[in-house]
């Protein structure tokens, strides 16, 4: 199966595992909108090497943190590409902290950027999909969700409470053709493990970084495969074993 005439939205499509995703999916028919937050220029430059290889793309601006961008932003997404079936919730932030350092202000932006944010893009895609019966959702959480991770407990409870809201989901949404599925990468190559302190690639038993591409290759799994449902896939060279 294709994504041929399917709309596709992917947030913080402009940069890492977003950006990867993005490319992906357009590869397998759909029509994508790229979103970012402050880095135009990345996600024109998605948008171009979509576009220059046959595909559909548009890059769209907004905050998804923020509840009347993600309005204004599917009302956009909606005018130029048509209602949205494949949602990916990727967009986030990752400010490492130790025990000692993390403030309860690093715990409000990380529940704000990485959760809050999913459940605000989700919520605004839902009635499309309900109405056409068919919808895709894809969460990007983390090896953190399930042993903690590199960046700090904030980091870690965001992307856990990204695992509950994918179940919630799952459970409510199947039945009406809609499934929800979690990716929880380990490190993987990105702006964002770049500027990491005290991690290399030694910490993943496989010897390596993944690449955005190994993670991109399982959304489009989960965006063409309709009898997954409520699961988290684990891309992450070893770190974890899930049972
Ligand atoms: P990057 O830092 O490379 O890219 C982050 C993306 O999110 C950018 O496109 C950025 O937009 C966007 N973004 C950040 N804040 C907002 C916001 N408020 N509104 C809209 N877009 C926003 O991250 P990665 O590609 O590494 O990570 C992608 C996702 O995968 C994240 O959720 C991350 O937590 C998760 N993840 C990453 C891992 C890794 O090892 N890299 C491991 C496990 C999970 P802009 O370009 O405009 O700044």
């Amino acid at each position: 199966m294709t994504l041929n005439g399917k709309t596709a939205l992917v947030t913080g499509g402009s940069r890492g595992i977003g950006r990867a995703i993005s490319v992906a999916l357009a590869h397998a028919g759909a029509s994508v909108a790229v979103n970012y937050h402050k880095q135009k220029d990345a996600a024109d430059a998605v948008v171009k090497e979509i576009t220059d290889a046959g595909g559909h793309a548009i890059a769209i601006g907004a905050d998804v943190s923020d509840a009347a961008s993600v309005t204004t932003m599917f009302e956009s997404v909606t005018r130029q590409l048509g209602d949205v079936a494949v949602l990916v919730n990727n967009a986030g932030i990752a400010h490492q902290r130790t025990i000692d350092t993390v403030q309860l202000a690093d715990f409000d932006e990380a529940i704000r950027v990485n959760l809050r944010s999913a459940y605000l893009v989700t919520t605004a895609a839902i009635p499309a999909m309900r109405r056409a019966k068919w919808g895709r959702i894809i969460f990007l959480s983390s090896v953190a969700a399930n042993i903690g991770g590199a960046i700090g407990p904030h980091y870690a409870a965001s992307k856990a409470g990204m695992l509950g809201l994918m179940h919630g989901y799952a459970t409510l949404l199947v039945k009406e053709g809609i499934t929800s599925n979690a990716i929880s990468p380990g490190l993987i190559e990105s702006d964002m493990t770049r500027v990491l302190v005290n991690v290399t690639p030694e910490r993943v038993p496989v010897g390596r970084y993944g690449t955005p591409e190994e993670v991109a290759s399982i959304a489009v799994m989960l965006a063409t495969n309709g009898f997954m449902n409520g699961q988290n896939i684990h891309p992450n060279g070893g770190m974890y074993f899930a049972t």
